[in-house]
């Protein structure tokens, strides 16, 4: 980036919440449905039909907003923003303007240089959600009104974040916080957690802001910093050019990598708000309010933080095992079994992951039950077994889903630590390779590594490591 410049970032993030029912009515909320199957008069927008507000809504939100720091607003009100479109039947979207249920949060995050930086949160207002406009049939445009009514929140950040890596981070938090208190599935591929970035630019040291343009339709992590990297160039370039950035919106196109201009129709702001006559102001009291706090799990910071004092952790592992909130109840699941807590966290944090990343699976999804995965540490530190011999028993316990006890018994896997049964296989080694041996007695101890690696090879990798290396040593200079 040219370093005359700063990039000025604000997040507008749609979370699809995880009620049963639609926010207005009670149709259901079931994704995958039949097209136009989870209607009703209401979701329809039959002239006439009332909305009556989903509770479960206002209880999501509040969480949100204390799990953010934010101000919870004691009366709320919903406003009606009018806009046509084809799959808006009531030719307005209920949502919230002037006053939203929550106000001035923040959250921290920690950069890749390890600095910190906190991000205000400038709202978070609930809103029901459109249907959809299906284009992709040859001549027509199909809709489907099941998703009209779907309960959002849409939490909009102040423009605090300098950085396409901020804003990475800032969404990541909120994902991580939002999936923690399960009251969104935090799913970006399939649209159930989206992001708009708001983009400009300005010389470095400039108080006012420059004119943005407002991003959309980016499905990945991945495509939101993608996007905010090409946007940031773009406006630059046509600065450094001598030109003006115009307000406008974009929609970014993955497959091109490039962000390209709306439709100029499609984007004529003028929405009319004005308050819902249908629906009461939302009543938020302090009982209410301190009945919803309690409810709030453990958050990530606050985990994370424990992981590191209650387990002794690096904070590099308890940042990767609090990432998710079923990673880290695993995590502690393992360690109801072993107390060996960093064997416990360096299994989840390689093997565990490893098979998770290359099986595009979540934990949840994971066949080891994490009291199979603790024992098999068990086993490995009353040495029942080697850890290269554990690998083979993870890999076992992966296809069978069987306990590792059963897996060492039926294989034959028990480690050898009697010294008559190691010497017999070390004497053969050594007989093996005479020239080896020379080498040794030559003052050439690194061969010894050779020796181990033999014997190891020849028991099956089963022959206790320690033990082979004590014999080796005195068995080699015996050979003088
Ligand atoms: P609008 O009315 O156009 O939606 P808002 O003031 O509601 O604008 O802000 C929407 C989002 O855009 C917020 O996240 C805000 O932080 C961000 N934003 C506002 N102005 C700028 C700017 N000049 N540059 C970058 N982001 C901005
Ligand atoms: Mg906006
Ligand atoms: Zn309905």
């Amino acid at each position: 980036m040219n370093s005359l410049y700063e990039a000025v970032i604000g997040l507008e993030v749609h979370a699809q919440l995880l009620t049963e029912t639609k926010i207005f009515c009670g149709c259901s909320t079931n994704f995958g449905n039949p097209p136009n199957t989870n209607v009703c008069l209401v979701c329809l927008g039959h002239p006439g039909a009332l909305p009556v507000l989903n509770q479960k809504v206002v209880e999501f939100a509040v969480k949100m907003g204390l799990a953010t720091d934010c101000t919870i607003n004691r009366n709320s009100i919903f406003a009606r923003k009018n806009y046509f479109y084809p799959d808006l039947p009531k030719g307005y979207q209920i949502s919230q303007f002037e006053k939203p249920i929550c106000e001035f949060g923040k959250l921290v995050v920690v950069k890749n240089d390890g600095s910190m930086k906190e991000i205000q949160i400038k709202r978070i207002h609930m809103e029901e959600d459109a249907g959809k406009s299906i284009h992709d049939q040859e001549e027509t445009t199909l809709i489907d009104i099941n998703r009209c009514g779907t309960p959002l929140l849409e939490i909009v950040s102040e423009p605090d974040m300098n950085s396409a890596e901020e804003a990475y981070l800032y969404l990541s938090k909120l994902r991580q916080i939002i999936t923690y208190l399960g009251i969104c599935d935090g799913n970006m591929e399939e649209g159930s957690f989206r992001c708009d970035a708001n983009v400009s630019v300005r010389l470095k040291g400039e108080s006012q802001l420059g004119t943005k343009a407002e991003i959309k339709n980016m499905n990945s992590f991945r495509n939101v910093e993608k996007a905010i990297e090409f946007e940031i160039k773009r406006q630059i370039e046509i600065l450094e050019d001598g030109g003006k950035i115009i307000q406008q919106t974009l929609l970014w196109n993955a497959e091109q990598n490039i962000a390209l201009p709306m439709r100029s129709k499609e984007e004529a702001h003028d929405y009319r708000y004005f308050p819902d006559p249908d629906l009461m102001p939302v009543e938020v009291d302090e009982i209410w309010k301190s009945e919803i706090e309690k409810k709030i799990p453990e958050l990530p910071d606050t985990r994370c933080k424990r992981f590191i004092e209650q387990f002794n952790l690096p904070n590099y592992d308890a940042g990767i095992l609090t990432s998710s909130k079923e990673l880290a109840d695993y995590f502690e699941k393992v360690t109801e079994v072993t107390t060996d807590y960093k064997s416990a966290s360096n299994w989840i944090m390689t093997e565990v992951l490893k098979v998770l990343s290359e099986g595009k699976i979540g934990i949840s999804q994971f066949i080891i039950s994490p009291v199979n995965l603790g024992n098999l540490i068990v086993l490995i530190n009353n040495k029942t077994i080697s850890i290269k011999i554990a690998k083979e028993v993870f890999l076992e316990m992966l296809k069978s889903n069987q306990e590792p006890d059963t897996i060492i018994k039926d294989k034959n896997l028990l480690q050898i630590s009697d010294t008559t049964e190691i010497e017999t296989i070390i004497d053969k080694v050594i007989t093996a390779n005479p020239k080896d041996v020379q080498e040794f007695l030559s003052g050439k101890e690194k061969v010894i590594g050779f020796f181990v690696g033999q014997v190891m090879k020849e028991s099956k990798g089963k022959a206790n490591p320690q033990i082979v290396n004590e014999l080796l040593k005195k068995k080699l200079s015996q050979q003088k």
